[in-house]
C-alpha cells in the first residue's frame, strides 16, 4: 500500500565513534542488544529475559537518534525507522494496518531494530486529546507479541516522556528507560574534536576553551556552530580567492548565531 512508502530498511552508517560523549549509554545499550547474543544460557540460568523494549527521552538534537543508529550499525542489525506523527497522519485504519505491517518486516529481518521517533505522537495518555486509542493498542498488542519472536528490539524516543501513557512501559515492554542529556564539557569536548577532524580548523583553535564556551548546547546546535563557522572560512575564501582554514573568528561570530534552544541560559 501506498502509506507505507515511508518504511524501509536502512542500513545507517552512524559509528559509536561518531558520537561525542554519551558512554555510559552507548555502553548499555551495547550490552542490551549483545548479551542475549553472546550469552543465551547465562541469562538462562539466570531466570532474566532479554530486553525488547528501550525508550530514550531527551531534549532536541542531543543524539537520540544518532545513538540508535550507531547501534544497528555497530551490532550488525537491520534498522526500521518510524515517525510518530507520520503513521497518525494516515487514515482510519491505515495506521494500524501499517504499525503491523512494520512489526511484520521487523521480523522478517531479523535481528532487528523497530526505532519510533516521536513516539508520543501515538502513545499519548489514553484519555488525552492527542492520539488514536486504536493506534496505541495495537502498538502495545504488538510489541507484547514479540514474546515468542526473539530478536526484535524495539526503541522509542521522545522528548515529551511525561504524555506518554504508562502502559507503554511497563515491564516487558518499553521498560529499559534512558535519559539521553545535553553534552557536559567532555562530550562537547569530542563533538567538538569530531567535527574539527573532518575539517581544517586553525591551530589557534582551542577546543577545551570551545567546549567551555558551548556550555548549554545541544550536540546539535554545537555541530552547527562549526559548520557556521566553516562557512565564515568559506566566505573568506571566496572575498580572498584564497585556501582559508577555520578560526578562532570565524567559531567566535558562530556563537553569536546559533541560539541555544534547550536551556534557557
Ligand atoms: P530530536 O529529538 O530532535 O529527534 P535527537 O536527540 O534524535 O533529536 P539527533 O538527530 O541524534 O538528535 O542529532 C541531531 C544531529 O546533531 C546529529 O545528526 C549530529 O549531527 C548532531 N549531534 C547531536 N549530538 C551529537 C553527539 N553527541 N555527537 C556528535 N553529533 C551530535
Amino acid at each position: 500500500p501506498t502509506a507505507m512508502r515511508e518504511v524501509f530498511l536502512e542500513t545507517p552508517k552512524v559509528r559509536w565513534s561518531d558520537i561525542g560523549g554519551q558512554h555510559d549509554i552507548k555502553r548499555r545499550l551495547q550490552q542490551a542488544v549483545e548479551r542475549p547474543l553472546k550469552y543465551p544460557q547465562r541469562m538462562r540460568r539466570l531466570n532474566v529475559n532479554s530486553k525488547k523494549g528501550v525508550l530514550l527521552y531527551g531534549p532536541p538534537g542531543c543524539s537520540k537518534t544518532l545513538t540508535v543508529k550507531a547501534l544497528a550499525t555497530e551490532a550488525g542489525l537491520n534498522f526500521l525507522a518510524v515517525k510518530g506523527a507520520e503513521i497518525l497522519s494516515m487514515y482510519v485504519g491505515e495506521s494500524e494496518r501499517s504499525l503491523r505491517e512494520i512489526f511484520r518486516k521487523a521480523r522478517a529481518a531479523r535481528p532487528s531494530i523497530i526505532f519510533f521517533d516521536e513516539i508520543d505522537a501515538i502513545a499519548a495518555r489514553r484519555g488525552s486529546s492527542q492520539g488514536g486509542v486504536n493506534v496505541l493498542t495495537t502498538l502495545l498488542n504488538e510489541m507484547d507479541g514479540i514474546e515468542e519472536l526473539r530478536n526484535v528490539l524495539v526503541i522509542a524516543a521522545t522528548n515529551k516522556p511525561d504524555v506518554l501513557d504508562p502502559a507503554l512501559m511497563r515491564p516487558g515492554r518499553l521498560d529499559n528507560i534512558l535519559y539521553i542529556g545535553p553534552p557536559d564539557v567532555e562530550a562537547r569536548k569530542e563533538i567538538l574534536r569530531i567535527w574539527a577532524n573532518k575539517s581544517v580548523v586553525n591551530p589557534e583553535v582551542d577546543l577545551d576553551d570551545l567546549a567551555i564556551l558551548t556550555e548549554g548546547y545541544s550536540g546539535a546546535e554545537i555541530v552547527s556552530i562549526c559548520e557556521t563557522a566553516g562557512d565564515a572560512a568559506l566566505d573568506e575564501e571566496e572575498e580572498t580567492q584564497q585556501e582559508q582554514d577555520v578560526k578562532w573568528k570565524h567559531f567566535e561570530y558562530a556563537l553569536g548565531q546559533v541560539r541555544r534552544q534547550i536551556t534557557d541560559a
